[in-house]
């Protein structure tokens, strides 16, 4: 099992043949899911004493396994947020996992630990944060807003202690009924309250909003700790008012942390930066390699604006504070809840080197052009309404009539015929479509086609 022999190296060429005509795939197929019975029926028991081999386990998983699973890279995958990873970011992911590099600790991982702090540092400058911030790449949006609302609530705790004050009865973050989920999830974790600040007509977080909603408020606040703002709603890409929220939690002393899983891309596109003006002033950012910057899974970049915060809260074992001091000793393990990594940055890393960062944003900004130009075309159409005028790469509309069982035969239409994957959400209490675009090979012609299936 762990030596090249020539019955391995049949198993390379077909391993790798298989990896390289997926990724010359133009398009990949959309495919679809299957059901547990027919997977059993096709795939039958793939586990055994003596093994398959590794040719029939190749073959079950092209034959029967891949073809059930949705190509998320598909021009026209338009659902939750898809993914498009550039050529160069896959081929080396296949580089990453021929490494066994672990990227915890610097002794361990430090040419790749260095190469993948560069591509942060391009992420850190696009945020404006100072020379003195740094970050993490971590498996998702999920695991950065945790990590960061974590570090958040040990800075509130240790400035207790310092001023001799006893532990709240509750901790306590405020967010909008639009943050993400895993912000949610994150307070549940954590066993933290949330302090749901009502939002605006466009679904924002607003600085008058928090603080109407902190006066109104002011006897639950003893443990308030954080304010939580989403630089780009994965329901409607909308971008909260962080320059107002900003404010607000700098007087109070609470942590900002800026939600970008989704949208912090597009500050790598000078027409949507200036949503973003205030974000400079946050304490943490997560943005989602994954999502709109082009790296395939799983990558989200956890940024700090202190790091040295998130090493006392994260450091698994105290006795190296005095090395996470030194730059030279960079250790990734500590600045967010994980220890083993894979050096998941670099396939974002190498691609990121390849074309420069202004590939980059040209890229970015060809997906929120296409998006504008989608939503005229919403507009231009008979029958169909546009919500919101999209921000980032979303657009909300209606088809005059329909409710949500008919959205839902169409999307399963869409997709049975393999020609678009494409959901429903739920806007101002109403069911009504969402496309979400990260892909700069979608044109406005995929667009149109889909909506003449309408
Ligand atoms: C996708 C998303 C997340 C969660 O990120 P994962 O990478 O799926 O864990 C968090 N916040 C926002 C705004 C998102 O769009």
């Amino acid at each position: 099992m762990h030596r090249f022999t020539t019955e391995t190296d049949a198993i390379a060429q077909a391993v790798v043949g298989y990896a390289l005509d997926r990724i010359k795939m133009d398009p990949p197929p959309l495919d679809g899911p299957a059901t547990l019975e027919e997977l059993r029926a096709a795939a039958g028991e793939t586990i055994t004493a003596d093994g398959i081999g590794g040719e029939e386990a190749l073959r079950v998983f092209a034959d029967v396994l891949a073809p059930a699973t949705l190509s998320t890279d598909h021009p026209r995958n338009w659902a939750f947020v898809p993914a498009a990873p550039t050529e160069a970011s896959v081929l080396f992911d296949l580089v990453v996992g021929a490494s066994s590099i672990i990227g915890s600790t610097w002794i361990d991982g430090a040419g790749a630990i260095y190469a993948e702090n560069q591509a942060i540092r391009w992420l850190l400058d696009l945020a404006g944060f100072p020379g003195s911030s740094g970050g993490v790449f971590v498996s998702g949006g999920s695991a950065g807003n945790l990590s960061a609302l974590v570090t958040a609530r040990d800075r509130a705790m240790r400035e207790r202690q310092a001023a001799g004050r006893e532990r709240p009865a509750r901790w306590t973050l405020a967010a909008t009924e639009d943050a993400h989920s895993s912000v949610w999830s994150a307070a549940k974790v954590m066993d933290v309250d949330v302090l749901a600040v009502p939002t605006d007509e466009r679904a924002r977080l607003t600085g008058e909003a928090l603080e109407n909603t902190l006066q109104q408020r002011a006897g639950d606040l003893d443990g308030l700790f954080a304010v939580v703002a989403t630089g780009g709603t994965t329901n409607a890409g909308i971008v909260d008012d962080l320059e107002g929220v900003r404010w607000v939690a700098q007087r109070r002393g609470l942590w900002l942390h800026v939600d970008g899983a989704y949208g912090g891309a597009a500050l790598a596109a000078p027409s949507a930066r200036a949503l973003f003006t205030g974000i400079e002033h946050a304490d943490s950012v997560v943005i989602d390699p994954h999502k709109l910057l082009f790296a395939p899974f799983d990558c989200a970049a956890l940024l700090y604006r202190d790091p040295l915060v998130a090493a006392r809260a994260h450091m698994q074992e105290a006795a190296y504070l005095d090395e996470v001091t030194e730059l030279e000793n960079w250790n990734p393990s500590h600045y967010a809840y994980h220890l083993t990594r894979r050096v998941r940055g670099l396939p974002f890393w190498f691609s990121l080197a390849t074309h420069g960062t202004a590939a980059y944003r040209d890229a970015v900004e060809a997906v929120l052009q296409l998006t504008r130009e989608a939503a005229d075309e919403i507009r231009g159409r008979d029958g169909l309404e546009l919500l919101e005028e999209p921000e980032i790469s979303v657009v909300l509309f209606k088809r005059d009539g329909w409710g949500e069982d008919r959205y839902l035969t169409w999307c399963d239409e869409l997709l049975d015929t393999h020609t678009a994957f494409a959901l429903p959400t739920t806007w101002h209490g109403e069911k009504v479509m969402r496309f979400c675009f990260v892909n700069p090979v979608t044109t406005i012609e995929d667009v149109r086609v889909v909506l003449d299936t309408m």
